[in-house]
């Protein structure tokens, strides 16, 4: 969808809770207990709860309660860094995608940190559709 996401892979509530805080981040979490934290509850870190075990149903908490853009920005950011992606002219990319790619895409996109090539194939279409049913 375009928004800079992280999964947290340390150890501890409190860990979390800090590298939200120092990177500015919203934290999504079922964890009831780290709702409680004096941070949260007094508004000084943001923390949603989530409530649903499904994850379409998940997206539309998340997407209802941060008031996020599902169209606009979706795609334009590596699924790996989070860094934005910038637009490749197809023979720039000639040598970096299989050749059955290169000859039915026109448009291609780079992460400029992790040199990544994107382009709409089939997965993207099916990320596509998915995220409309989130948003209808
Ligand atoms: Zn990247």
């Amino acid at each position: 969808m375009g928004y800079d996401t992280t999964f947290f892979n340390g150890d501890s509530d409190s860990q979390l809770v800090a590298t939200a805080l120092a990177e500015g981040r919203v934290i999504l979490s079922r964890d009831t207990q780290i709702m409680k934290r004096r941070l949260i509850t007094r508004g000084r870190l943001k923390a949603i709860l989530i409530r649903s075990d499904e994850p379409a149903q998940q997206m539309r908490q998340v997407i209802d309660e941060l008031a996020l853009d599902s169209e606009s920005r979706a795609f334009t950011i590596c699924l790996e860094c989070n860094q934005p992606l910038v637009a490749r002219d197809k023979g720039e990319v000639k040598e970096l995608v299989p050749p059955y790619v290169f000859k039915t895409q026109s448009q291609f996109m780079q992460c400029p940190a992790c040199q990544r090539i994107y382009w709409r194939g089939t997965h993207w279409q099916a990320m596509t559709e998915r995220l409309k049913k989130f948003v209808i």
